[in-house]
Order: C-alpha cells, then structure tokens, then sequence
C-alpha cells in the first residue's frame, strides 16, 4: 500500500505549485507527500551560473518555502513534508553537512546527478564518447554512487540507476557494480527509493532496473516510494504505477519516521 510520496518537486525549483501538488495528491489517495526540491552547495563557476540559469536556487530559498508549506499544511489533511533532493559529490561531505544541519528540512533525499562535473542524463555529454569511455562514466557514477551511501548524510538515495534512462550510457552496468551498491545500502541507513521518474516516458523502466532491484532485495534492502512527479497530472498515474510494482514484488513499501 502506497501512502507516501517522498519525492516530488515544486516551483522552488522545476515543478508545479505547491498547492496544486498537494491536491493531486489527495486525489491519488496518499497520506503523505514530500517537496525534494533540487538543491545543490557544490557547484560554482559555470556550473553554478548554470544552475542559476534554471533557478535552482533552494539553498537561499528554502526558508520561504517553509513559510508556503506551512500554510499549505493548514489547507490539507495531508502530511506535507519539507525536504530537499541534494546533489551528491564525492569530496563535499562537509559542505553538505554543514548546509543540511543549519537548513534542518524533515529529511533529505540524496542524488547523483553528475560524475565529475558531466550531466548523466545529458546524452550530448557523452554521444562523442567510445565504448571504454562510456563504461568509465558509468563506473564512476556507481562509485558515487555507493559514496554517497556511505557518507550516511541522506535519508533517501534517489534513482539507484540513473545512468540507464540515458540512451548513450544504458546497457553498461555490471553484476559487480550492482554487487558494490547493493552491499554499500545493506550497510547504510540510507533508503534507496523505487522511482517513477521514467516508468509512463520513453524510458519505461523503474529505477532501479531488475537487476540491480533484485540484487538489493537479496541484500534485505527496503524501499521508499519517490514518483518524482514535477506536474499534478504525473502524480495520480505514477502512484497507481508504484502501487502496481510493489504488488508484483509482493513488498510493501518502508516510511521514513518523520
Ligand atoms: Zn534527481
Ligand atoms: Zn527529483
């Protein structure tokens, strides 16, 4: 039984209203949804101006959107959790930290998004790139991967397997990198999540793939529910998607004690 969505984004950085998100998700019949804006402290240079570019911004934002989800609180029977999906490198440990400790949101979802500065999910980052080359790429993004499970900063880790919704990076995940992560989550309090993100796209597929699932299920790794959702009209169909999944793999999802 899906009742809570740990992983959608708002207008605070490239989703939807917040009271428009907490409406769709009444209508899916959850008791519980959670704002993991995109943040990042790492980032500067042209990375950073890129980030502004798109106005991911919640490092300074953050407490105004407290301010709206507290009033949204008062408008819904609904739990509305105030959290933060944060942009995991490797080396930054402490930066995240002391951000996450003075930020204080009710849980932080952690991502990798990039290995070594380059966009896993940016084709044009890697259509130039050789077979060897694309295997290093991935290589590094499960090194990351497992890093960032180690550092035990995150709650949650978002989409396990990332680079497989890439086209020019999918296929090239090994039994041994699975092997890695699986055994990094088997040992950490961080709960990967099974996300919808591309399930209903071009994609297809549940993050994580089969593969690396099963590997995690033998490992007695449990799951949260992220859809990932950035509109309304995502979050009623990628829940009744979820709650399909967790049936065929007659598991129940596991909740955050927030
Ligand atoms: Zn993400
Ligand atoms: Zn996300």
């Amino acid at each position: 039984m899906v009742r809570f969505d740990y992983h959608t984004h708002s207008n605070y950085s490239d989703g939807y209203f917040i009271p428009g998100m907490v409406r769709a998700a009444e209508a899916a019949g959850l008791d519980g949804i959670g704002f993991a804006d995109h943040c990042n402290v790492t980032a500067d240079g042209e990375a950073r101006r890129r980030l502004d570019g798109l106005g991911f911004a919640l490092d300074e934002t953050y407490p105004r959107r407290r301010e709206g989800i507290e009033w949204v609180r008062t408008e819904t029977d609904l739990a509305v959790y105030d959290a933060v999906e944060m942009d995991y490198v490797p080396g930054r440990e402490a930066d995240i930290a002391s951000f996450l400790d003075e930020a204080a949101f009710d849980y932080a979802v952690g991502s990798v998004h990039s290995v070594e500065g380059d966009d896993v999910q940016w084709s044009e980052n890697f259509v130039h790139l050789d077979d060897d080359e694309r295997r290093a790429v991935v290589d590094g993004y499960y090194d990351n991967l497992a890093a960032l499970a180690e550092s035990e900063l995150f709650e949650i880790a978002a989409h396990a397997d990332l680079v497989e919704r890439t086209p020019e990076l999918r296929g090239y995940s090994t039994a041994e990198q699975y092997e890695q992560v699986a055994d990094a989550f088997a040992d950490a309090d961080t709960v990967p999540e099974i996300n919808a993100g591309r399930v209903l796209d071009d994609y297809g597929e549940f993050h994580p793939a089969p593969d690396l699932l099963d590997t995690l299920l033998d490992r007695g790794v449990e799951f949260v529910v992220g859809s990932d959702s950035h509109r309304p009209e995502e979050v009623g169909r990628r829940i009744d998607a979820l709650e399909r999944r967790f049936d065929e793999l007659a598991i129940e999802p596991t909740t955050l004690s927030v």
